[in-house]
């Protein structure tokens, strides 16, 4: 089954999540990606990927994206949180960490933790060709 991926970054992470993406589009190219709405535009239009957006962030792009990992249907979340600016949807934000850890869901909220998760993923998708 096709892996899973939501993407999300706050406003001072998109930048760094674009380039990300950029670094392993070859991969990205091989799954679902969802994202909040910003975050999913600035990366289909940089990388021509595809990607199935939400609604932004504050006005409930977490939530839908935790709802479908409630579901079953997200397998990995690439979250940059940007930990030096108060977030108006602080709550949203703690509900979708949760809801990673409720259901064992892997987790990066920082670059080097999505490269782990990603470089992981690369090897599964070489392994599976
Ligand atoms: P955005 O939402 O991608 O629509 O900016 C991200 C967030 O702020 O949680």
């Amino acid at each position: 089954m096709t892996t899973r991926v939501a993407l999300i970054a706050h406003d001072h992470k998109k930048d760094d999540i674009v380039k990300l993406a950029g670094e392993y589009v070859d991969t990205l190219r091989h799954c679902d990606i969802v994202a909040t709405g910003t975050t999913g535009s600035r990366i289909a239009s940089a990388h021509g990927l595809t990607v199935e957006r939400m609604l932004s962030g504050p006005h409930g792009g977490d939530l839908q994206i935790g709802a479908q990992l409630a579901e079953g249907r997200v397998d990995i979340v690439i979250f940059l949180r940007d930990p030096m600016t108060p977030q108006p949807h602080e709550p949203d934000i703690n509900a979708l960490v949760r809801a990673c850890d409720v259901h064992n869901i892997p987790c990066a909220t920082n670059i080097s933790t999505a490269r782990m998760i990603l470089d992981a993923l690369t090897r599964r998708q070489s392994q599976q060709t």
